[in-house]
């Protein structure tokens, strides 16, 4: 079974024109496929569609063989304004997801402390949003996406807000985790650098309506673990 499976998707909005047309795609597990094209051509769209959280007009979805309303628990989506809860500190945003999971006491403390581990901000577990920098805000985020074990995660141009430097620093971090934890993903991104350094494949939406134009395979010639 493909990750990720489209077969004909089209949206429209209510009654609106068409903003994605007939995409078929098949997404292995564990590729990491970035989606790039002019603002307004339907990549949030897409990334909504395969989340869940907007209903396709025509055609299928499947995330591992399932309609995407009931995959939502094998996936996380981060987006750009990490969307913290201000008066939970950096600990309790994370535990959040596990608690709505219902997933055991001491079994959330372990899991906490993994993903904080991962991310660098086991320093930080008791302080609150406010007192964090923007690349640690993004990094708590990406931990509280990872604690719920996603298979897939889909990110919504997440580093578009971070200095140039400390997106860098989260990229790398974000080839580790993927090494390391294998989800497949899909990445909305403005930057086509980005998409390279990241990416095992890309898709370059056209739009009036959103399609796919071109679908390029990355093969970069060293290696990313
Ligand atoms: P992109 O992410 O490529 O910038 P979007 O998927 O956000 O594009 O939007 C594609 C088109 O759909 C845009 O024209 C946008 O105005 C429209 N759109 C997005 N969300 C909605 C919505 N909830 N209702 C109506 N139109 C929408
Ligand atoms: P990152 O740690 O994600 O690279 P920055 O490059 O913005 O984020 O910050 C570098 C370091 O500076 C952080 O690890 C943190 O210790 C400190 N720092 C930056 N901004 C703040 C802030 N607003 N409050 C507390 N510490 C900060």
């Amino acid at each position: 079974v493909p990750a990720i499976s489209i077969a004909s998707a089209t949206k429209s909005y209510g009654t609106g024109t068409t903003i994605l047309k007939d995409i078929s795609l098949n997404i292995a597990k564990k590729e990491f496929v970035s989606i790039i094209g002019p603002s307004g051509c339907g990549k949030s769209t897409l990334l909504k569609l395969v989340a869940g959280l907007s209903p396709i007009t025509s055609g299928t979805i499947a995330v591992d063989g399932m309609t995407p309303a009931n995959a939502r628990e094998i996936v996380s989506f981060i987006f750009q304004d990490a969307t913290l809860l201000p008066w939970r500190t950096v600990r309790q945003n994370i535990v959040l997801g596990l608690e709505l999971e219902g997933m055991a006491r001491d079994r959330r403390t372990e899991k906490v402390n993994e993903v904080l581990h991962l991310v660098g901000l086991t320093h930080v577990a008791d302080s609150y949003p406010r007192q964090l920098s923007g690349g640690m805000k993004m990094r708590v985020s990406i931990a509280r996406a990872l604690a719920t074990r996603p298979q897939v995660l889909l990110l919504d141009e997440p580093f578009a807000a971070l200095d140039e430097m400390t997106r860098d620093r989260i990229n790398e971090d974000l080839l580790r985790l993927r090494a390391d934890q294998g989800w497949t993903s899909l990445f909305v991104t403005h930057s086509v650098a980005e998409a390279v350094f990241l990416s095992t494949r890309i898709l370059v939406l056209a739009p009036h309506p959103g399609r796919v134009a071109h679908d390029i395979a990355i093969d970069l010639p060293f290696p990313r673990n």
